[in-house]
């Protein structure tokens, strides 16, 4: 039987998977059974922060494993507690926090502060919750819900939960705000919907707007966050206090690790909300050794250099084909090009994997970029002269 087969026969088939069967990585570049290279420029949609085998994440993972792996939530749990205050840390947000293991998680967890603020703060039960259309939250009943594309509300899984809306534009929302409105949930740059970052100055005067209305702004961070745009956090770049935050992909550099973060600490109290796994032994210790790997990086300016770098290797690609591509979109080391067409965005994605390139494909037209934080000059590079190779047959 091979792996397809097996696959296919064991697997449910909830993905339209590639079959090519990868078996180490080095930094950026992974290898197949075959010994072929691939440069990743996906890093595991936006998880693999810091490259395959780095050096203080698997020593840091190893050292863990071999203590303890995992005690429950009813125990305090150290490397969780020094996780935690590292992220309100960097983030410079005066917050606390709640580990989940994945980005719906914390979305979830983020919806439950919510409701709850909801229904103390004010008279009336205030619960419904504003995104976008284009939006992505995750993939749970309510999750999904709260994505604004019509295409994931299929029939097969309703009742879905009340109380969500999905309005065209930022300018939008203030109209759609009602006295049972209770947050507003948004990416700053959305990434599955086209890689398409707000203005500043729109999220700035939406954000006063809701913080005079007394109303949440909740900011999806879960594939923005952890120095992806190339501030910690992308709520810091944009210059604004959210109510609460959510963390998850890159977080734990491939270990499942997601965190709700919010300035209403006295909201969630005992008993409120829990998770099995959540910020165990493994996964708080591998948040603290991505932290520890991408921080002196932020701080020489070793991040900055490698998002400018990359920016200008698209920029170069956008005037050179510009019958293939309109323009580059998004921000840091969350990029994408809009190509003409879904049939290039369709021929370029299929024709990578070929030519030893991992990329990925967001919205009806885009090309998405998400390498890890931590690639090298080398690596991009090698990784645009084979993306060149894809282009220039097209
Ligand atoms: C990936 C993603 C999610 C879902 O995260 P999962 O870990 O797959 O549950 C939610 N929001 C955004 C913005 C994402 O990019």
């Amino acid at each position: 039987m091979t792996l397809e087969q097996q696959d296919k026969q064991y697997v449910l088939q909830t993905y339209a998977r590639d079959y090519t069967n990868f078996v180490k990585g080095i930094g950026s570049t992974l290898y197949d059974e075959n010994g072929k290279d691939y440069i990743d420029f996906a890093s595991g949609i936006g998880v693999n922060s810091v490259g395959h085998g780095n050096d203080i994440l698997t020593s840091a993972l190893c050292e863990q494993a071999k203590n303890i792996i995992h005690i429950s939530n009813l125990q305090v749990i150290e490397p969780q507690a020094k996780l935690a205050q590292k992220i309100v840390e960097l983030s410079g947000y005066d917050m606390g926090i709640f580990f989940a293991n994945s980005g719906a998680e914390a979305n979830e967890g983020a919806i439950k502060i919510a409701r709850k603020y909801g229904e103390t703060k004010f008279d009336n039960k205030r619960y419904k919750v504003i995104t976008l259309e284009h939006s992505f939250h995750g993939r749970t009943i309510t999750t999904v819900k709260a994505t604004g594309q019509e295409s994931f509300h299929t029939p097969h899984f309703s009742p879905y939960p009340d109380g969500f809306s999905y309005e065209k534009s930022i300018e939008d929302v203030y109209k759609a705000i009602d006295d049972e409105t209770i947050a507003v949930l948004i990416e700053l740059v959305q990434g599955e919907g086209g890689v398409q970052p707000f203005e500043k100055e729109e999220i700035q005067k939406l954000a006063a707007h809701l913080k005079s209305e007394g109303i949440l702004l909740i900011v999806d961070e879960v594939q923005t966050g952890v120095y992806r745009t190339g501030e910690f956090l992308a709520s810091n770049l944009y210059e604004i206090e959210p109510d609460i935050i959510t963390l998850a992909k890159g977080l734990g550099g491939g270990v499942p690790i997601g965190a709700v973060m919010t300035k209403h600490k006295e909201i969630l109290v005992a008993g409120d909300h829990g998770s099995t796994f959540g910020g165990n032994y493994l996964s708080s210790a591998a948040g603290l050794a991505v932290l520890e790997v991408l921080y002196p990086l932020y701080e020489s300016g070793n991040i900055d250099e490698t998002l400018i770098y990359f920016s200008q290797k698209l920029e170069d690609i956008v005037s050179k084909y510009n019958h293939l591509f309109d323009k580059e979109v998004g921000l840091g080391l969350m990029r994408g090009l809009r190509a003409k067409s879904a049939e290039i965005q369709g021929s370029i994605i299929k024709n990578a994997m070929q030519e030893g390139l991992i990329i990925l494909k967001a919205g009806r037209n885009t090309v998405r970029f998400l390498p890890s934080i931590t690639i090298s000059k080398n690596e991009i590079d090698e990784g645009f002269k084979r993306f060149e190779k894809v282009i220039s047959t097209l």
